[in-house]
């Protein structure tokens, strides 16, 4: 069946499309569950900025999700995951489940995530590219995530995954103000 991606920066509502998606589907008689990493320590829940949530199983992987007959799968922060868990979701679609993802395409570097760049090779049906308020000039056109540590925008040296200790700082920030490592 079909893959539908959410993706775009930090506080760009991709968990409230995820949502959105899901929510109708708890009335109709259409068996689904929502997946989250189990490396997201932050959340119980998927859950919005403007106070909507839903139910997540966490997961140290998605081959749960191939269990049970579901018919659609929602999987939240993907980035999260496996570059291997893509083949999973392909058995998914094989087999006539519909998979929605939302998540950062990507990484505080400004790479794309390799499980991204894999679900983006698989052929989306639809890929919904969200933009965020830049924080440091306001504009709306945020595409990347900058990390910042005590004030100053951490350019290399993280995991892809940045462990969630609170000593980082998430922003979403436009091209023209995004800091680059140069090479
Ligand atoms: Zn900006």
């Amino acid at each position: 069946m079909e893959l539908i991606l959410i993706l775009g920066p930090m506080k760009s509502g991709k968990s409230f499309e995820l949502i959105s998606y899901s929510m109708p589907l708890q009335y109709a008689d259409i068996s689904f569950k929502v997946f989250q990493s189990a490396k997201n320590v932050r959340d119980e829940s998927v859950w919005s900025r403007n106070g909507v949530s839903l139910q997540a199983k966490k997961v140290s992987n998605l081959s749960e999700a191939m269990e049970g007959g579901l018919k659609v799968v929602g999987i939240d922060e993907i980035h999260m995951f496996e570059e291997s868990d893509a083949d999973i979701i392909e058995g998914l679609l094989k087999k006539g489940t519909k998979v929605v993802a939302s998540g950062l395409d990507t990484d505080y570097r400004g790479e794309m995530f390799p499980i991204i760049k894999k679900l983006l090779s698989m052929g989306p049906k639809e890929v919904e590219y969200k933009r965020a308020v830049c924080e440091i000039c306001k504009t709306p056109d945020a595409v990347y995530t900058q990390i910042y540590k005590n004030g100053e925008p951490v350019l290399e040296g993280l995991p892809s995954i940045v462990p969630e200790d609170g000593s980082y700082v998430y922003k979403p920030v436009c091209r023209k103000c995004f800091l680059k490592r140069t090479r």
